[in-house]
């Protein structure tokens, strides 16, 4: 028996904040109550039956049952270079400026690892999606958190940040459709990204996973429309949230030839690609017919709908996404966010998130995911006026 001792990076990992609301779930669930899973941010609709029947096809063919290209097949970068284009007028050189990802939780969590080095300093906003932080601490680096916030629309205020630790930062990483928060940016704010990035020598990460899951005609803008930021960064989009295909682990990163090429070499070092026929279904998601990604946009519309007008009825206090599949909820006074969500676990049988999980400046809201169906939602609502706050 040998004494098994944890790497300072994992030891240097935040306490796992889930963990207490993990097991009152059980408990909860335990004494026999029909839990409302509002926690987890996974699609549950299923994926296209197209894009299924691609795979199925392209998973008999022995020529993709052997080790992939690293940098993504040619035809599923030359599918994302189109719909790039259709979709945000930016042309991108398929050879240069695309690398597949096994997901773009995997590109977050790498990119570091080609950019950081031990004390470099990456900023990263909060609260947020773990894995920009993590990504940077498992690369020796420090972040240094940019707080978002009602007053500065959950956009990080640049003009804020030390010029001291400016200087020593290499990623600044953004995010918009906004995970937790649900805000949106508008090109005016990239423009300030790009200029603040040239200004002090930064390579931007703009994660836009939710870039496709957008409502009421809104489009949000992609950070590469912005002149200038194919110099300074890259931009990472998954097919998870827009073709609910969270298990399939595909995304992709564009922009930067230096950047992308830097990943890409981390890539080629840790992991061996994507499954080809998964790549060939990619294709067929991004290439074809999008009427399901607008049915997508439509189902969570009207659950937005449901939700914020029940929990208004209930008295919170909620704004209404114009993207993503969250609301970020006002916590009444009296409480905490670990203590609402707990009151509305344990009263309500409904599993929210605290927002300070995301990050200290996430305290005073929760966020609930529109993950569930509208009758479900509907009781939610009934179940929070019937036990009230
Ligand atoms: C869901 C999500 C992703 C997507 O991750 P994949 O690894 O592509 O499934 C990326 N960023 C954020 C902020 C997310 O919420």
């Amino acid at each position: 028996m040998i004494k098994i001792e944890k790497s300072e990076r994992l030891k240097k990992l935040p306490p796992y904040l889930f963990a207490e609301i993990d097991r009152m779930k059980e408990e909860v669930r335990a004494r026999g109550v029909d839990v409302i899973d509002l926690g987890v941010g996974d699609p549950d609709l299923p994926t296209p039956p197209h894009i299924i029947t691609r795979l199925n096809e392209a998973a008999t063919d022995p020529q993709n049952h052997r080790y992939p290209s690293y940098s993504g097949m040619n035809g599923f970068k030359f599918s994302v270079a189109r719909w790039y284009e259709r979709r945000f007028g930016v042309p991108l050189d398929p050879q240069t400026e695309v690398v597949s990802l096994i997901g773009s939780k995997e590109g977050i969590a790498h990119l570091p690892l080609a950019f950081v080095n031990p004390g470099d300093v990456a900023l990263v906003p909060s609260p947020a999606y773990p894995v920009y932080h993590i990504g940077t601490i498992f690369a020796g680096g420090e972040p240094y958190y940019m707080p978002l916030t009602k007053e500065n629309h959950f956009l990080p205020d640049l003009t804020t940040i030390p010029p001291e630790v400016a200087e020593k930062a290499r990623l600044l990483f953004i995010n918009y459709p906004n995970n937790p928060t649900a805000a949106v940016a508008t090109v005016d704010f990239f423009k300030k990204v790009v200029a603040f990035a040239e200004k002090y020598n930064i390579i931007v990460c703009h994660d836009a996973a939710y870039s496709e899951m957008a409502f009421d005609g809104y489009r949000p803008p992609s950070f590469l429309e912005v002149e200038g930021a194919k110099g300074v960064g890259i931009e990472l989009h998954s097919l998870s949230k827009t073709y609910n295909m969270t298990g399939w682990r595909i995304g992709f990163a564009v922009g930067n030839k230096e950047v992308i090429a830097g990943l890409g070499q981390v890539k080629s070092n840790i992991d061996s690609g994507v499954f080809q026929a998964i790549q060939i279904a990619g294709m067929a998601a991004l290439d074809g017919d999008q009427t399901c990604v607008r049915e997508m946009q439509a189902v969570y519309a009207e659950r937005r709908d449901i939700l914020v007008a029940g929990l208004k009825e209930a008295g919170l206090n909620v704004e209404k996404p114009r993207a993503t599949f969250y609301l970020w909820v006002e916590v009444p006074r009296r409480y905490t966010s670990a203590e609402f969500t707990a009151h509305l676990l344990s009263k309500a049988g409904i599993v929210t998130t605290p927002g300070n999980g995301f990050g200290a400046p996430g305290e005073g809201y929760i966020r609930m995911a529109l993950t569930v169906g509208k009758e479900r939602l509907q009781e939610a609502v009934q179940r929070i006026k019937n036990v009230g706050f």
